[in-house]
């Protein structure tokens, strides 16, 4: 995999591959390639208003798995089919975990990704529960790193949190930036929100997330799904407060993405951006974010539930 990862670039330019290749490489460059094709096919792209767009990726045994094309050259790639984790607020969370992917399967999809639009930034936001894959999900990580060329800062390991990431993260050759979901700074919330991540107290993550921080110099980005009447009160900004000030830390507020049949609502745009207006003038820094392609059906696993029900829509084969 690692010379895929490698030629990548050459064979989609200009240059001849004969100038670069030895004649072993050379002659199975056309087998090597459909062998690695197969590893990620382009099912569907839906296009949203804000400039992402979501694929639905074909793995090999047919398994669907999202891919979201995001705006300024970033690319957000599922590291699991299915999820283990069964957030209450998420539609991946619903169905459990159906199965790892693999590194090359990770990999796959950025090269996918790169076919369609210039790559700088990939976020292992997508899909499943990176800690709950790691030794693939690292395996990806050293790849685009070193021979992916892409730089450390811009791979973005994203978690609900787990002791071996804090463990593992620090050790490896390439150290991504790293994104926390917190949601809550409430303990007996987080465990109803989040009922199969690793029962770690908001506050003990938040100064796990500040030692890898302080090794690697880059602040951790907070990830808060703010949903209306559960996470967004005057407890909570209190909350934030006390645990994020004078922290490394951006948070991330992203209002809800209304699900279908999930009995969560979305605040108004009035209330978040007021909500990251107060927590501004208390010194936080926080970001209101929209979660990319709200219009287009793409709430966390929604397409792909869609596409694995009889009235999909028709997927653009290649
Ligand atoms: S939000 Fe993320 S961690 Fe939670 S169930 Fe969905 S995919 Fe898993």
């Amino acid at each position: 995999m690692r010379s895929w990862v490698a030629t990548q670039p050459l064979l989609h330019c200009k240059h001849n591959p004969e100038d670069y290749f030895p004649y072993q490489i050379r002659s199975r460059l056309k087998e090597l390639e459909k062998t690695f094709e197969s590893l990620g096919r382009l099912y569907s792209e839906h296009s949203s208003k804000d400039g992402s767009k979501r694929l639905l990726v074909q793995l090999s045994d047919l398994q669907l798995v999202e891919t979201v094309l995001l705006p300024r050259d970033g690319v957000c790639v599922s590291s699991q089919v299915g999820c283990a984790v069964g957030c209450a607020f998420c539609m991946t969370g619903r169905g459990g975990l159906k199965r790892q992917l693999g590194s090359a399967e990770i990999v796959a999809q950025v090269v996918l990704a790169k076919r369609l639009q210039k790559i700088r930034k990939v976020v292992f936001m997508g899909m499943g529960e990176p800690s709950h894959n790691l030794n693939q999900v690292l395996e990806a990580i050293e790849l685009l790193g070193t021979e992916g060329a892409i730089a450390h800062k811009q791979l973005v390991f994203s978690t609900v949190g787990d002791r071996r990431v804090f463990e593992r993260l620090p050790l490896g050759r390439v150290k991504p930036a790293l994104a926390l979901s917190l949601h809550t700074t409430r303990a007996e919330l987080r465990a109803k929100l989040l009922p199969r991540a690793s029962q770690i107290d908001p506050g003990e993550l938040v100064e796990l997330g500040e030692h890898y921080a302080q090794a690697t110099t880059y602040p951790i980005q907070y990830q808060w799904t703010l949903i209306e009447g559960l996470n967004d009160s005057e407890e909570e900004i209190d909350g934030i407060v006390k645990l994020l000030k004078h922290k490394r830390a951006i948070l991330n507020l992203i209002p809800y993405n209304t699900v279908e049949g999930l009995d969560f609502q979305r605040p108004s745009w009035t209330r978040a951006a007021a909500m990251a207006r107060t927590l501004h003038q208390r010194g936080i820094l926080t970001k209101l974010r929209r979660s990319a392609g709200q219009d287009v059906d793409g709430g966390c696993g929604q397409l792909r539930v869609r596409a694995t029900q009889p009235e999909h829509p028709t997927p653009n084969k290649r």
